[in-house]
């Protein structure tokens, strides 16, 4: 049997849905239950969607060999009722091979976000993750499709050096596309046939969950998209504003209506999570009451932000300035107590994703090819620092030459940093936070 464990550490895997978790650490954790989150849950993704109608073979022998790693017995791929084509190309996929059949389809509903893990879980198994806990200690792993799919090429001796992404807005050739790791977001933009309005901005991961960005920006392990959207719209400039200027914005307008705690995806779940507390806290520097620990609780969905806020303020963001200022202070999400009772209202207010898509600007952009088309690099620049961990350690020199898929760091001692490795064929030449290299 193949050690997953030591392959996916050797081949630098992170969880490819957003958070970057280190995929060997996560392997570690035996659970009942395997759920293949195909839920492609941020509005406007459906590169998940295109791995799966391509590559689902992949998709699926990886979930079995994982859920053999960890013991679990169930494994479910939870997916929405509405990709009704997909349905049947993966149910053809299972009903070919008989180890197949152990997969379950579990239909999910149109809601964001119903890929977060909490949600997903309480989905799938009717059991709630414990405040600050993770999914393990309900008996659940959760792991993203393209995940799978890495995991299944580095068993197949492919270092996963290419990641795939939805490229959606005003481009001339929207889509989904394999690049290889490090490419900058402009050389993809070139690629692509340039942008279709004057002065766009760029945002990675999506309007609800992402980042602004620039043509300079690079695809890392965790990158899931790259929209170009108008300047005037609305998501993207709530999304620019810098710490000074959120406080500014909520303290002179925040009218603690709690509208954003009342539509919280984690608090109509249970959690002891009230984003308008912490609006009234961190803007008026109240930082005591309520305890702030609760901003871990918080999965940074961005309802509050980009959906509920009748004054468009910005409680995510809030949220996650302040999660970062208390771990910086040596201060994590408290202990595991169990979660209160769903909230009695909890069905009436969840967040239809077509309504989602409209509110953000997003409706003219819709993908419907799911082909998975290729693009190549001259240039890369591939990140040493991951969502975890301390920065890996280069173990190549400037003027070095290095082949595709070649280790170019290894991961400091800290357990929870990963190996780097290049993403084309090339010469090195330059290394700062990221190791450039150019084709040839
Ligand atoms: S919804 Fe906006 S205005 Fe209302 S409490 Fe929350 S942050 Fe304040
Ligand atoms: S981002 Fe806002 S809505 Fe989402 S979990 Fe955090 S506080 Fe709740």
């Amino acid at each position: 049997m193949v050690d997953l464990v030591s392959t996916t550490k050797e081949t630098g895997l992170v969880g490819a849905g957003g958070a970057g978790f280190p995929t060997h650490i996560k392997l570690s954790s035996p659970a009942g239950t395997l759920i293949i989150n195909s839920a492609e849950c941020e509005p406007g993704l459906a590169k998940d969607l295109a791995i799966l109608s391509e590559r689902a073979d992949q998709v699926l022998s990886s979930a079995l060999m994982v859920a053999k790693n960890i013991g679990a017995k169930r494994i479910v791929l939870a997916i929405k009722e509405k990709h009704s084509k997909l349905l049947k190309i993966l149910q053809e996929t299972i009903s070919v091979k008989k180890e197949f059949q152990a997969i379950e389809l579990f239909l999910l509903p149109d809601i964001y976000p119903i890929g977060d893990e909490f949600l997903l879980v309480e989905a799938v198994t009717g059991r709630r993750v414990p405040q600050g806990g993770l999914p393990p200690q309900v008996g659940s792993l959760v792991h993203n499709v393209e995940t799978l799919y890495n995991i299944n090429r580095a068993v197949n001796k492919q270092t996963p050096i290419t990641k795939i992404l939805t490229v959606l807005g005003e481009i001339r050739s929207p889509g989904v596309y394999e690049v290889p790791l490090g490419i900058s977001f402009g050389d993809i933009i070139a690629q692509l046939g340039g942008v279709s309005c004057e002065n766009p901005r760029l945002v990675a991961d999506g309007l609800m969950m992402g980042k602004p960005v620039s043509e300079q920006g690079v695809v890392e392990k965790t990158t899931s998209s790259l929209f170009v959207l108008p300047r005037h719209n609305r998501s993207v400039m709530r999304m620019s504003f810098n710490q000074e200027q959120v406080k500014r914005q909520g303290r002179s307008a925040c009218e603690q209506c709690r509208l954003c705690t009342d539509l919280c995806p984690r608090y109509l779940l249970g959690y002891d999570i009230e984003p308008h507390r912490v609006m009234q806290a961190w803007c008026y520097s109240l930082l005591e009451t309520p305890p702030l620990t609760m901003v871990f609780n918080c999965c940074e969905c961005g309802i509050c932000e980009q959906f509920a806020c009748p004054m468009d303020l910005s409680p995510r963001k809030v949220c996650a300035i302040l999660k970062e200022e208390l771990r910086s202070l040596g201060v994590g999400a408290e202990s595991s107590s169990p979660p209160q009772a769903i909230n009695t209202f909890r069905q009436d207010r969840m967040v239809p994703t077509e309504r989602l898509l409209s509110r953000l600007g997003l409706n003219d952009y819709k993908i419907d090819d799911l082909n998975i088309k290729k693009l190549i690099a001259e240039r890369v620049s591939i990140p040493l620092q991951g969502a975890f961990g301390e920065q890996a350690k280069p173990t190549v020199r400037v003027g070095d030459s290095v082949k595709g898929g070649q280790i170019l760091a290894t991961p400091a001692d800290d357990g929870l940093g990963v190996a780097v490795h290049s993403s084309i064929a090339g010469k090195v030449w330059k290394i700062d936070h990221r190791v450039h290299i150019s084709a040839g």
